[in-house]
């Protein structure tokens, strides 16, 4: 062999290390895998509370859940985006636009659960009828679920439901219907005393933990955080179909918009006479949004706030509780 073919050879073989180097980079970022977690409901008031149960408001627990999930997938390498990072409503049109403006391979819609009697309870995953998102729903909602049984929660199943647009869920007909997989979460349910007991001492963070890591591991099952799912195509709405067809997964308060004064237009329902105020020995005087006053020794109004600490804005919510609930929470 000359130099000059050496010399060819060699800088053949340097070129196409060099366009494979330059390939495996484009291609692990044009393949990244981005997940979007959708908080359900929010909005000023109780009006966009979702489930409530003092002291738990379904709104808050699911932005307090969602943004754990999403800092521990940063952490672990997955790209992941938040319908909403504050108490603003969304309707799920815009919640499933946002998951699509962002190329979502997944929508995951975080919720809580409450029921009339009290007596139910357990965790509920729901994922679409249709094909692809039917098996991507149940695959990464069957490790959401696997973690969440490990804290002691009861299945109820990775499951459908049929409505009369196709899937019954709107924040999952309308992922779908833009190509976005998604599936809903009901961690449990927060007015049932079995499920509340877990919820009070694995708290935020117990759960949201569990989610990542169920959320980690499905990611990590089909091929890491550098591979996409394959796209399907869109499953098409049915004529007329809207987001009010569900209960569940509906963005209540659908006037108020994120960037549209949402605190102006429901404030006349939301905070009218309800006030915190001081008397002559310290102790806190609250009128609720009935007009019920009560009145609270500093510690009793610091256990109270403690009930809501979880959400950074405990005030606010306190102010949307009744007087009778606080004292309840009491045991006054
Ligand atoms: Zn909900």
């Amino acid at each position: 062999m000359t130099f000059i073919n050496k010399k060819i050879l060699f800088n053949f073989f340097m070129t196409a290390a060099l366009c494979l180097f330059i390939s495996l980079i484009i291609g692990t970022k044009a393949n990244a895998m981005t997940i979007v977690l959708d908080p359900g409901h929010g909005g000023a008031g109780t009006s966009g509370a979702g489930a409530f149960y003092p002291p738990y408001m379904e709104k808050s627990l699911n932005l307090a859940v969602a943004t754990q999930v999403k800092s521990e997938l940063d952490n672990a390498g997955i790209t992941t985006y938040m319908t909403r990072t504050g108490d603003v409503s969304l309707d799920l049109e815009q919640r499933a636009a946002y998951a699509k403006s962002v190329n979502a391979d997944l929508m995951i819609s975080i919720h809580f659960n409450s029921s009339g009697t009290h007596t139910l309870n357990g965790t509920e995953i729901w994922t679409s009828l249709y094909g692809s998102y039917y098996t991507t729903g149940y695959s990464v909602g069957s490790n959401i679920m696997q973690q969440l049984t490990g804290l002691g929660l009861v299945s109820k199943g990775v499951k459908t439901k049929l409505g009369n647009s196709g899937d019954y869920y709107g924040i999952i007909r309308n992922g779908v219907a833009l190509g976005v997989p998604t599936i809903i979460v009901e961690h449990c349910f927060m007015d049932n005393e079995y499920d509340r007991s877990i919820l009070d001492s694995q708290g935020v963070s117990g759960l949201a933990h569990a989610d990542a890591t169920g959320i980690i591991n499905y990611v990590n099952s089909v091929g890491g955080s550098g591979t996409s799912l394959a796209k399907s195509d869109p499953v098409a709405l049915a004529e007329g179909a809207t987001s009010n067809g569900s209960t569940e997964g509906v963005a209540v308060a659908p006037t108020v918009k994120a960037s549209s004064g949402a605190q102006t237009s429901t404030k006349s329902a939301a905070s009218t006479g309800s006030s915190i105020s001081k008397d002559a020995s310290g102790n806190i005087v609250f009128k609720d949004q009935n007009g019920t006053t009560g009145t609270f020794t500093p510690s009793e109004w610091d256990r109270l706030l403690a009930n809501w600490t979880y959400t950074g804005n405990a005030e606010y919510y306190i102010k949307q509780v009744p007087v009778g609930d606080l004292n309840a929470i009491l045991g006054k």
